[in-house]
């Protein structure tokens, strides 16, 4: 199959992301391993210690895109199984997968699965003590939208984190990132999952995403205060956090 990504507008992108999660969603956590070398693990964790999660019954969580459930279950673990997370993906098929994981892990009281789309949350108002999305932002066709919708549904005093990959900020850690990215990231999505076009694009919409103080500024905008980031591996993977005051 050819995707042919680079022809098609960001408005009209989501059909496309969808035909990729479709495909990968059964590998997807052994991809995610193999082409982050691993690295996604200790970026989550970083996440998740960022949040905090308290041990409390009533704290209600949303991971948006959240597909195979990895920032949802690290967020429950971390509250002792307390937390309440609800996981919420436009793509079906990475629900699925995730289901049945939280099932595996003893973690399915705490964690409901959502197929909606981040730009029109079905939830209301001020539900959510936190709004979590991890490499997930980047893939939504207007990321404003998705923004206005997390300041929405979040409770005042609530948390928005958002991980994404980003800009690296290291002068020869830039041009490894840029062979292993556009070589190798490819090559190993040929290799394990049958194409490689669905990763060019996935690279590319890397560099498309705003960097780490642009996207900081659009946070601002959509309503958040306190907005700041940190880097992971010198800017690969940045988080960015906000609240909603
Ligand atoms: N958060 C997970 C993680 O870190 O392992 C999954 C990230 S995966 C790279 C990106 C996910 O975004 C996919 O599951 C995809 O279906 C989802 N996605 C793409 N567009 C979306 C949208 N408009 N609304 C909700 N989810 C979307």
């Amino acid at each position: 199959t050819s995707f042919g990504f680079k022809d098609v507008a960001d408005g009209d992108k989501q059909p496309l992301v969808n035909d990729v999660f479709h495909k990968v969603a059964k590998r997807y956590d052994m991809m995610n391993d193999l082409m982050s070398a691993g690295l996604h693990r200790a970026w989550k964790d970083a996440m998740i210690s960022a949040l905090n999660p308290p041990p409390d019954p009533e704290y209600r969580i949303l991971d948006v895109a959240g597909g195979t459930g990895d920032i949802a279950f690290r967020i429950v673990e971390a509250s002792r199984k307390m937390a309440k997370a609800t996981v919420l993906d436009i793509n079906g098929s990475m629900l699925s997968v995730g289901e049945d994981r939280a099932k595996k892990k003893g973690l399915a009281e705490n964690c409901t699965f959502v197929e909606a789309n981040a730009e029109e949350l079905p939830f209301e108002d001020k539900t959510f003590d936190a709004y979590t999305i991890a490499f997930g932002i980047r893939n939504v066709p207007h990321i404003d939208k998705a923004l206005s919708e997390a300041y929405r549904v979040l409770k005042r005093g609530g948390r928005l984190l958002v991980l994404e990959f980003s800009e690296v900020e290291a002068p020869i850690l830039d041009k490894v990132y840029d062979l292993w990215s556009f070589n190798a990231i490819p090559a190993i999505g040929k290799v394990v999952a049958g194409d490689g076009e669905p990763y060019r694009y996935l690279v590319e919409s890397i560099r498309k995403f705003p960097n780490q103080g642009d996207f900081a500024k659009m946070i601002e905008r959509a309503g958040f205060s306190r907005v700041k980031y940190t880097n992971y591996s010198s800017g690969i993977a940045a988080l960015h956090s906000g609240w909603k005051l």
